[in-house]
């Protein structure tokens, strides 16, 4: 909030992160988030954190129109209801899913409120989410504030330890639901062999799920020592791809056959071993790392077009897929955005009842001000940088790094 003006202005400007332009994102005063229609809901954001989806808007590589807020993983105190909402009231603490969705359309009412057909403006998307490049105008939460649109449906009452577990619950907002969407994807069942391509937080999030979900073997495929040791630590087995053919060592995990599913937790900006970009590499590996028959669930972000890609198919939004092998396996796939609502309430309680904890691979919990520095180290994927949280209500030097160095020392 800006203290500084005269208190009847007080709610007029907030703090927020903003986008400026490829790498360019800063801290600025922009105009307060408010109740615009009667089913909004206004939260004052206490945790928000930095996405592996927020970097390709950071880095250039999506049409994000400059002046926007970033934010998506939103969680928060809600300060003021529009009149139409019933079911949310005021001090309630509440995560949002990032998608926005409007509970009244076909999608919706089928719990695909990440295909939700009414809120986003362009014809041709379904789908809307905070701070995001075409998905619709809404501000992001890496901010003071944010405006929650059709109140009642997007915000998840938390339980009474909201406080306590306030960092696991935040994790409700899309990497917990988008690992365990992954998961769910890919047909994930009890004793299922299952190979993870990528262990930033989405990766992470789909090893932790598929643990939960009782898997007997879960292979995590990456070439970050530090985020690999963390896979280990949640009970997988590391496959440092720097070092070795990701998929030869599947194979041999599974006696040459392949696992049973597959999770593509990376997306269009995978790369080689030299650093190297190659939008097919990670699903051409997976067609080869699944068994026959295998099914492989597909959540890191592909995009339409990509104008600013090295590779000339890429740069349509086209991919040369090994499409032969994968169908003569006989494979199945399925992909997309994460459908939070369709799992939040779940994962909650198992939050709850101590048996999920998806804030162990939290590395940084820092102010907001401090966030153009962490998009940074991010970005870079800099050694110990797995997951940055933001608190908006915390001044910069005070900000609580316990985790910071646990990680740091990593690997
Ligand atoms: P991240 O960028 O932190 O993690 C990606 C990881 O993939 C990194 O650790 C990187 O080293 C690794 N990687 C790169 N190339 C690889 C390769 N060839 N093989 C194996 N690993 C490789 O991002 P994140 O936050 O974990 O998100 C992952 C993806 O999921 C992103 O594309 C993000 O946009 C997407 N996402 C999708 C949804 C959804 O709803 N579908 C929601 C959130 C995030
Ligand atoms: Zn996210």
């Amino acid at each position: 909030m800006a203290l500084f003006l005269h208190p009847f202005l007080k709610y007029k400007i907030m703090k927020a992160l903003v986008y400026y332009g490829p790498r360019d994102v800063r801290i600025s005063e922009m105009p307060d988030a408010k109740i615009e229609e009667p089913t909004d809901v206004l939260v004052k954001i206490t945790t928000t954190n930095i996405c592996g989806s927020d970097l390709h808007m950071y880095e250039g590589r999506t049409d994000m129109e400059k002046g926007r807020i970033f934010g998506h993983e939103n969680l928060g105190v809600v300060v003021e209801i529009g009149k139409a909402v019933s079911q949310i009231k005021k001090g309630d603490m509440v995560c949002m899913p990032f998608n926005i969705g409007c509970g009244h359309c076909k999608n919706c009412e089928a719990g695909l409120t990440g295909f939700c057909l009414t809120m986003n403006p362009d014809p041709k998307m379904a789908g809307a989410a905070y701070g995001f490049a075409g998905m619709g105008p809404y501000s992001g939460g890496q901010a003071e504030y944010l405006r929650v649109p059709y109140g009642d449906f997007n915000c998840l009452k938390l339980p009474d330890d909201a406080i306590e577990k306030e960092t696991d619950y935040v994790m409700l907002s899309d990497i917990f639901p988008t690992g365990y969407h992954a998961t769910e994807l890919a047909g994930v069942k009890p004793g299922d062999s299952v190979v993870i391509y990528g262990a930033g937080p989405v990766g992470l999030m789909a090893a932790h799920s598929a643990a939960i979900k009782g898997a007997s073997k879960i292979m995590v495929v990456d070439n970050h020592p530090d985020r690999l040791k963390l896979a280990e630590e949640m009970g997988a087995i590391a496959i440092d791809f720097s070092k070795t053919s990701a998929v030869d060592q599947v194979l041999e995990l599974t006696k040459g056959n392949g696992a049973d599913r597959g999770c593509e937790c990376v997306g269009y900006q995978c790369c080689d071993k030299h650093g190297a970009e190659h939008s097919n590499a990670t699903m051409n590996e997976l067609v080869q790392a699944v068994k026959a028959t295998g099914s492989i669930g597909v959540v890191g972000v592909f995009v339409k077009k990509d104008p600013k890609s090295k590779e000339e198919l890429q740069k349509k939004g086209h991919m040369d897929f090994d499409f032969g092998t994968f169908w003569m396996k006989g494979q199945r796939m399925a992909t997309g955005q994460a459908n939070v609502k369709a799992y939040n309430r779940q994962l909650c309680e198992l939050i709850s009842s101590g048996k999920a904890n998806p804030s162990r691979i939290i590395s940084h919990e820092l102010a907001l001000d401090e966030a153009p520095e962490a998009y940074k180290h991010f970005d870079a994927r800099d050694k110990g940088w797995t997951k940055v949280i933001l608190k908006p209500g915390k001044a910069a030097k005070k900000a609580d790094k316990k985790h910071q160095k646990e990680h740091s020392s990593a690997d």
